[in-house]
This record gives structure tokens, C-alpha cells and sequence, in this order.
């Protein structure tokens, strides 16, 4: 499974966009975090491999921002559980476990659209890797179908 990030303008938040996706392209799309109202926002969604750009095409071509987010690895050998990056995380993806190792929840993290904790660690001990391979990163991906 690939992970996307997909943000709705304003407009397009009360328009039935990835609703209309997921029927035309038959696509099983986990809804991992949404973050939405009626000024728009985003929502963190996993879809199959084999269909990822012709989602993140079928989105862009509506005009939808996609991004396919880089995923966070940490180095528990560098860590030294200083927290820094706990304090700082927006969606509380990271936190303490109790022998004190620093425990990130893959399901919150939206990646690299992020990276506020990769670049808060002293320790180098984060770092961003590309899904798969993935790169959807340019909008001259898109393409015309
Ligand atoms: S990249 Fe952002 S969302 Fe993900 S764990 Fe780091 S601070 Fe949290
Ligand atoms: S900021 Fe770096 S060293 Fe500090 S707890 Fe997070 S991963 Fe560990």
C-alpha cells in the first residue's frame, strides 16, 4: 500500500471528489486521518501500489493537491530520547515508551510534508525515505487520460 496526502481547497470540500474516485477507479482507500471543515483540509489515505498514479492522476486532474509524502525512519541507535521531536510533532505521531525509546505511529505521521521532527533531532536520527520508489512529487506528473 501507498500513503497520499490529499488537500481540498475550500471550494472542493463539499464537492463528493474522492467519493467519485473510489467508485470510478474501484479503488480500496483506507482513510488513515482526516483533518477537514469547511475551509478545506486534508486527508491521509493508503492506496494499492499498482493504482497509486492513476489515483494521484484521477485527483489532480480535478484540480486536488496530491502529494505521495516521503515516510519517516528512525535510527534507535543514534536516539538518545531527548524528546525533542515528541514536543514538537502536529498529530502526536510520536511519543515515549516506558523503557524510554521513542515510538512513532505510522498511521498518524503524515511524512515528509512534515519532517518538523527530522529536523528538530540533534541526533540525526530521523531521516525521510521515498515510498516503493514513488515520485509524484512535480505536478508535470500528471497525466491526461
Ligand atoms: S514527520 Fe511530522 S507528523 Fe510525522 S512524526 Fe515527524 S513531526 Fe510528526
Ligand atoms: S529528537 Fe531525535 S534524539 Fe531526540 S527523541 Fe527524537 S529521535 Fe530521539
Amino acid at each position: 500500500m501507498a500513503r497520499i496526502l490529499i488537500r481540498f481547497s475550500e471550494e472542493q470540500v463539499s464537492e463528493p471528489i474522492a467519493s467519485q474516485i473510489i467508485i470510478e477507479y474501484k479503488v480500496p482507500m483506507a482513510i488513515l486521518s482526516a483533518h477537514i471543515n469547511s475551509k478545506g483540509g486534508e486527508i491521509l489515505a493508503e492506496v494499492p501500489d499498482a493504482i497509486l498514479e492513476k489515483v494521484v492522476n484521477a485527483f489532480r486532474q480535478r484540480g486536488v493537491s496530491v502529494s505521495v509524502p516521503k515516510l519517516i525512519e528512525v535510527d534507535s541507535d543514534k536516539c538518545f530520547s531527548c524528546g525533542s521531536c515528541i514536543a514538537l510533532c502536529p498529530v502526536e505521531a510520536i511519543s515515549l515508551a516506558k523503557d524510554s525509546t521513542v515510538e512513532f505511529d505510522k498511521e498518524k505521521c503524515v511524512g515528509s510534508t512534515c519532517s518538523v521532527c527530522v529536523d528538530a533531532c540533534p541526533a540525526r536520527a530521523i531521516k525521510s525515505i521515498k515510498q516503493n520508489g514513488a515520485d509524484y512529487s512535480a505536478k508535470d506528473k500528471v497525466k491526461k487520460s
